[in-house]
């Protein structure tokens, strides 16, 4: 029996409304997933969908193609496919801009206090989490990682 009704939606139109997330590898083997998903539960995202998974260097490689040309591709995607990541896919208003004011800045040193980078983030690089930068990738991104099928929205 279902008790709710989650309807099947366009990706497209839930433009500005989605943004995903990584808890990265250092986070994520400091059992520190959970905590910080209530983290984004209180500041009011939904989750669309999640999984646990560990990335391959190829996969990767791909879902960092536009730092390909940055110094720090490399080492970022041997870090990235280190080990199990929790990937999810949120919805909530403004998501893009509000989730990334959450987070914080790039570098853990110098996000802003109570930010989850600040909190959790242990190095430039191992900085907790990843945020969508913009509403156009936030779609890339989670179509990247989830079918339609596997998408909740949240319902109302
Ligand atoms: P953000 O994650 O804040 O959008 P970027 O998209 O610029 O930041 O970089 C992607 C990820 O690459 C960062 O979250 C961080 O893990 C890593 N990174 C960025 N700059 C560096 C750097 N100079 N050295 C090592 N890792 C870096
Ligand atoms: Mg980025």
């Amino acid at each position: 029996m279902n008790f709710i009704n989650f309807t099947v939606c366009n990706i497209n139109a839930m433009a500005g409304n989605i943004t995903l997330t990584i808890i990265k590898p250092v986070a994520f083997s400091k059992n520190n997933a959970g905590r910080i998903l209530s983290r984004i539960s209180d500041a009011g995202f939904w989750i669309v969908a999640a999984k646990t998974m560990q990335l391959s260097s190829t996969e990767a490689k791909k879902f960092y193609e536009v730092h390909k040309d940055r110094e720090f591709y490399n080492d970022l995607v041997e870090f990235m496919s280190s080990g199990p990541v929790l990937i999810v896919m949120l919805q909530k208003k403004n998501a893009v801009e509000d989730f990334r004011t959450l987070i914080g800045k790039t570098n853990p040193a110098d996000a802003a206090e109570g930010t989850i980078r600040h909190d959790f983030g242990t190095s430039l690089r191992a900085n907790a989490v990843h945020g969508s930068d913009s509403d156009e990738n936030a779609i890339k991104e989670c179509n990247f990682f989830f079918a339609e099928a596997d998408r909740f929205y949240q319902p109302g």
